[in-house]
């Protein structure tokens, strides 16, 4: 279930999605040179509820500056932006929303100085990225995470996700459902598309923010959660022999959600308690019966035509 919705924002306008099109030549086409986001909206109780959707405005515009594209968008102009889609789009499903910035420029020379970046942002409808019925069976990939010496990590970069794809193909083929990926030193680093977080030895590990990571906003939400039961974090390097031995071990990521690993390379890994009590907190935020809720969900509802958003 991805369908995608008829209303897009292209070229500063809400228009159908047919006339939201960028020249072959493109620069973005060509070298990969975007940066995007991408954020749930829930749609729960006759409204659709988008988790933290200034924190993803923010992670775009850092990623547009760390990327030197220039480009910058107030936070109260891009939330206008999101309620008038989600109200042209009439949406009544959980869907997945796609920030991006992009260049038409046609220029040869693989370089951002003199390009004009702007915002793209379409809307999905979206269900589950992975099978919600089982613990995911992960990979240790043997393409490297390419290292920030290489290319920012922190930011969204739509070239970074090359290397994404490289190993998630790598590991679909040989009948897994996604790969982890090491770094040059042969640490772990994050999934394909989501960060992870591990229990060893009774404690919660999870690879420092120095690693080249990209800084995942349910993995903040998840430290949150964790602090709130009074659990400590540890930020540390984890290696291939750690993630063998793991009490527990899962993903998070605003696609992935938070999903339990039921083995690593075939070896089975069979804690959950720290996942489902994740789990069980996101739901409570959904459902507004958490503390946080008011302050990370944007809430739009069809009926009135009203949102909010702190
Ligand atoms: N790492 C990578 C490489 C990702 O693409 C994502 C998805 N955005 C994540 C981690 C998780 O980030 P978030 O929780 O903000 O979606």
């Amino acid at each position: 279930m991805q369908t995608i919705k008829p209303y897009v924002y292209f070229n500063k306008e809400i228009v159908p999605k047919e006339q939201a099109t960028v020249g072959i030549a493109s620069h973005s086409l060509q070298y990969g040179s975007t940066c995007f986001g991408g954020v749930r909206g829930y749609w729960k109780d006759g409204e659709v509820r988008v988790f933290r959707l200034k924190d993803h405005w923010e992670r775009l515009m850092d990623s547009s500056r760390t990327l030197e594209f220039g480009y910058h968008i107030p936070f109260e102009q891009f939330e206008t932006v999101i309620s008038e889609l989600i109200e042209r789009n009439q949406i009544d499903s959980n869907i997945y929303l796609r920030p991006f910035l992009f260049t038409r420029h046609e220029k040869l020379a693989p370089r951002f100085e003199g390009l004009e970046f702007d915002l793209g942002i379409y809307i999905l409808e979206f269900g589950d990225y992975f099978d919600p019925s089982r613990g995911l069976k992960l990979k240790i990939s043997n393409w490297r995470k390419i290292s920030d010496a290489a290319m920012p990590t922190k930011a969204k970069a739509g070239g970074c996700y090359v290397n994404s794809s490289l190993a998630a193909n790598d590991a679909v083929r040989d009948g897994y459902d996604d790969a982890l990926l090491m770094d040059e030193q042969g640490y772990i680093v994050e999934a394909s598309v989501a960060n992870i977080i591990m229990v060893h030895r009774g404690r919660v590990v999870m690879p420092d923010f120095g690693s080249p990571m990209l800084e995942g906003i349910t993995l903040r939400t998840a430290i949150d959660f964790l602090k709130e039961e009074g659990i400590p974090v540890h930020f540390e390097r984890i290696d291939r022999s750690m993630i063998y031995l793991a009490d527990e071990l899962m993903v998070t990521g605003t696609a992935a959600m938070v999903r339990s690993v039921e083995s690593v390379d075939g070896r089975p890994i069979r804690g959950t308690a720290i996942c489902e009590m994740l789990k069980k907190k996101f739901d409570q935020v959904l459902s507004l019966e958490h503390p946080k809720s008011d302050e990370w969900l944007y809430r739009f509802s069809q009926q009135t035509g009203q949102s909010t958003c702190r």
